[in-house]
C-alpha cells in the first residue's frame, strides 16, 4: 500500500508516534523515526523497520525549534531523496486550570505542539510543490475540537492545529497534497498513564465504545490518509476517539 513511499513520524520513538512509525513500515514504508529525548527507543523502533526489509533512520530533532527542523529536513531529503508522509505526532501537555497555568507552560505546549507542526510543514512546504504529491497528517485531539477544563493550552494548541491543517490542505490541495487531521480520545500511552485515577475513570465514562483506544486504532488510521485509497480526502479531522466527540 505504501511501497516506495518515505515518512517522516515527529516523536515517534514511543506512544502513538511510534505505531504509526511500525504500522506505515509495515504497509511498505521507509521511515524516519524523529525523537527528541528518546533516543534508544528511537534506535529499537528503527532497528525493528529495518528487520521488516524496510530503510529507516532516527533523527534526534525538538520539533519546537524551527531551524532544528529545517536542518532535519535538509539532511534526511539528501540521505532518501524525496520525502512523501509527513505525520506530525510529537505532543506535550502541561495541564492546570487557568488559575494555577503559567505562561512557560502556556508557551511549551504551543511550541511543541502547534508551532512544531507549523516548523515541518514549513520547511517541507517547497519540496512537497515540486514534487507535485504528498500527505500530511496532523495530530490534533479530542480537546482541540472539544475543549477540556484544565487543558486550555493543549486545547489550544490543538484546536491550532485544525486550522493550520485546513488552511494547508487549502494552499496544497491544487499540487495533488492531502493535509488532514486525525483527533484521538483517550489512547493508552505514557500521556494517559499520567493522569489521575479518579480523571481516568471520568474519562472512561464519556467514551460510548466503552474502552480506551489503543496506539494501533490511530496508527491505522493515519496509515489509511497516507494511502491512495484517502486520495480525495482532505483537509478533515478524523476523530478516532470511541464517540467521545460525537
Ligand atoms: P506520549 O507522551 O506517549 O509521547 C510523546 C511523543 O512526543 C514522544 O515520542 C516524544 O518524544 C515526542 N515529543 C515531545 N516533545 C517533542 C519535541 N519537542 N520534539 C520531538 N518530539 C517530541 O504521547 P502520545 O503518544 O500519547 O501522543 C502522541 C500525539 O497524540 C500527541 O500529539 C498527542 O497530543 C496526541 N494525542 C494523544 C492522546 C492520548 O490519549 N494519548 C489523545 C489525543 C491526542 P521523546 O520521547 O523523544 O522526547
Amino acid at each position: 500500500m505504501l511501497t516506495g513511499k518515505v515518512a517522516l513520524v515527529t516523536g515517534a520513538g514511543r506512544g502513538i508516534g511510534r505505531e504509526i512509525a511500525l504500522t506505515l513500515a509495515q504497509y511498505g514504508a521507509d521511515v524516519i523515526v524523529n525523537y527528541n529525548g528518546s533516543k534508544e527507543k528511537a534506535e529499537e523502533v528503527t532497528a525493528e523497520i529495518r528487520a521488516m526489509g524496510r530503510i529507516a533512520e532516527a533523527v534526534q530533532c525538538s520539533v519546537a525549534d524551527y531551524e532544528a527542523c529545517g536542518r532535519m529536513i535538509t539532511d534526511m531529503l539528501a540521505a532518501f531523496g524525496h520525502i512523501d508522509i509527513l505525520v506530525n505526532n510529537a505532543g506535550i501537555t502541561k495541564d492546570n486550570l487557568m488559575i494555577k497555568m503559567s505562561e512557560e507552560d502556556f508557551d511549551a505546549v504551543i511550541d511543541t505542539n502547534l508551532k512544531g507542526t507549523f516548523n515541518t510543514m514549513k520547511h517541507l512546504y517547497r519540496p512537497l510543490i515540486k514534487q507535485k504529491s504528498g500527505r500530511i497528517i496532523n495530530l490534533s485531539s479530542v480537546s482541540g475540537v472539544l475543549g477540556n477544563a484544565g487543558q486550555a493550552n493543549y486545547a489550544a494548541s490543538k484546536a491550532g492545529v485544525i486550522g493550520l491543517t485546513k488552511s494547508m490542505a487549502r494552499e496544497l490541495a491544487s499540487r495533488n497534497i492531502t493535509v488532514n487531521a486525525v483527533a484521538p480520545g483517550y489512547i493508552d500511552t505514557d500521556m494517559t498513564h499520567a493522569m489521575t485515577d479518579s480523571a481516568k475513570e471520568a474519562t472512561l465514562a464519556q467514551i460510548p465504545l466503552k474502552r480506551v483506544g489503543t496506539p494501533r486504532d490511530i496508527a491505522e488510521t493515519v496509515a489509511f490518509l497516507a494511502s491512495d485509497k484517502a486520495s480525495y480526502i482532505t483537509g478533515q479531522v478524523i476523530s478516532v476517539d470511541g464517540g467521545m466527540a460525537i
